[in-house]
């Protein structure tokens, strides 16, 4: 299967491909876009005609909603196949890829319902004016997403900038393209309301597809979600560019926190869950798991047994709770980390690649247990690897906690309410959940503290990253100013 370009509705052929593989087998899936720089500006220039004079400028915000519903009813209709696809292009087991799909469309039929309620304010000036607000698209917009959730995350951008009147041009990661052209193909399929040039989608490598969409001048804007030093670049190219506004979703090291007056059951199974979801490529993993001393012992053997449990192999599978991590090249990267980690922490479980499924890009859940100085402690993996630290009290807690560059996430968990309302103040992070960790709604905002990203993503927060706020101030006044 060979997959082109997505551009004004049209499948393009770029200047050359790409494979795609399947990281449970190895196998080639299909073959995609390998996309230049000269091939991003083709997709560019149909989004910037589509907004500067194409219909989608006078598309009725009730239009713009109802396409978006339309999108999300697609994705419906498609989710088995969907799911399917995303876990053959990117390994995480198949009942996480049904829940994502759902989750895509809820987010389409959020930011559709959303369409027809941007507004803008009034402002009390003196009485002989009136001064108000209006809310208008920023432009053409480059969404730049990883392979972790990638239909997913791409729905996270699209829905907003869609519902704001944006027009787009999509750049999936280079491993996970497929249920993102997917999607395209569907939407042309049974989406004709949505004029040419409004979606876009190009595939190819970030430093030459990516980096030609962050610096291209007819771009306004970047919303980018991946790793912190990407974001760095990102935020480089735009300053070398045309100083387009630009969003950014990064890495974490989020701290899992556990007092000793928590449900050990619960705790435990949330502290997994916290960080094995998703063979833990996920930024909010609570890939430092915080445990009061008093119970450090019995928590560490609890989390070992339960980790001995967890099922992995054949992602299409439904028994199976870990599938391999994306490609070859990052189970190569997650390894380095754990022989890091192998010198300078103690060793509770895992420890390397699951020798029992060779064929595959899978990595054993690996707990480690250090003090928050180590650099598995400290540097964001990525993978199915998780660092437990003891900690003394409350104080102790919280400094661990801050004492990492990122704030994308944190839970903590303890039946004491006073206890744990502290700790949410304390923690300097863009979401701090309570007794649970991961639940995520498009209701409420998404992002990070430091070096965790810029902007927020989902609710209306997310939305309003998508529009500019023109000031109009009318003078009522008829006399002159008087003032020459
Ligand atoms: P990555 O930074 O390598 O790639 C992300 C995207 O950026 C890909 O599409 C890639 O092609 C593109 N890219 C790479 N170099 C680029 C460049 N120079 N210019 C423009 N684009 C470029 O990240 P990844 O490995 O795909 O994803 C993992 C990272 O994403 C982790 O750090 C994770 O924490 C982060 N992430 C953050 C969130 C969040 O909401 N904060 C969500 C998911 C993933």
């Amino acid at each position: 299967m060979e997959l082109r370009n997505f551009i004004a509705n049209e499948w393009v052929a770029a200047t050359a491909t790409r494979p795609v593989i399947d990281p449970a087998t190895g196998t080639v899936l299909a073959t995609v876009a390998e996309s230049s720089a000269d091939d991003v500006a083709t997709a560019v220039r149909a989004a910037r005609e589509a907004f500067d004079s194409g219909p989608w400028r006078t598309t009725t915000a009730q239009a713009r909603g109802r396409i978006l519903f339309e999108m999300a009813r697609v994705v419906r209709q498609h989710a088995a196949a969907l799911a399917e696809l995303e876990t053959r292009n990117c390994g995480k087991p198949i009942v996480e890829s049904e829940f994502d799909v759902q989750d895509a469309a809820t987010c389409l039929e959020y930011y559709g319902g959303l369409a027809t309620k941007i507004h803008g304010e009034t402002f009390s000036v003196p009485d002989n004016a009136i001064n108000l607000t209006l809310k208008e698209p920023i432009g053409v917009v480059g969404l730049i997403v990883p392979w972790n959730y990638p239909l997913l995350l791409a729905m996270w951008k699209l829905g907003p900038a869609l519902s704001a009147g944006c027009t787009v041009v999509l750049k999936p990661a280079e491993q996970t393209p497929l249920t993102i052209l997917e999607f395209a193909r569907l939407v042309r399929e049974h989406v004709p309301e949505l004029p040419p040039g409004v979606l876009n989608v190009v595939s190819g490598d970030g430093p030459v597809a990516g980096r030609a969409l962050v610096e291209s001048m007819e771009v306004d804007k970047i919303a980018f979600t991946g790793g912190t030093d990407t974001g760095r670049e990102v935020l480089h190219g735009v300053a070398r560019s045309n100083l387009k506004k630009v969003s950014l979703e990064l890495g974490g090291k989020s701290p899992n926190i556990f007092f000793a007056d928590c449900d050990l059951d619960a705790a435990t199974d949330g502290a997994l869950f916290g960080v094995f979801i998703n063979q833990g490529e996920v930024c909010s993993a609570g890939s430092r798991v915080l445990v009061q001393r008093e119970i450090a012992a019995e928590f560490m053997a609890r989390m070992q047994e339960k980790t001995a449990r967890i099922r992995l192999g054949n992602p299409l599978d439904r028994a199976t709770k870990m599938g391999p991590v994306v490609s070859q090249e990052h189970m190569e990267r997650v390894l380095a980390a754990i022989a890091r980690g192998r010198q300078e922490a103690r060793l509770v479980a895992g420890g390397g690649r699951a020798e029992s499924l060779p064929q595959g890009c899978f990595v054993e859940p690996t707990i480690f247990e250090s003090d928050n100085a180590a650099s598995i402690a400290r540097e964001e993996i990525f993978g199915p690897v998780v660092t437990v630290i003891p900690f003394g009290d409350e104080d102790d807690a919280i400094r661990i906690a801050n004492d990492t560059p990122y704030g994308l996430a944190a839970a903590v968990w303890s039946r004491d309410i006073f206890r744990c309302l502290r700790v949410v103040k304390a923690v300097r992070a863009g979401i701090v959940w309570v007794n649970t960790m991961q639940p995520c709604y498009v209701e409420a905002p998404w992002g990070g503290y430091k070096q965790s990203g810029h902007g927020r993503e989902m609710s209306l927060h997310g939305q309003e990253e998508f529009l500019e706020t023109k000031q109009v101030h009318i003078n009522l006044s008829e006399t002159p100013l008087g003032w020459y």
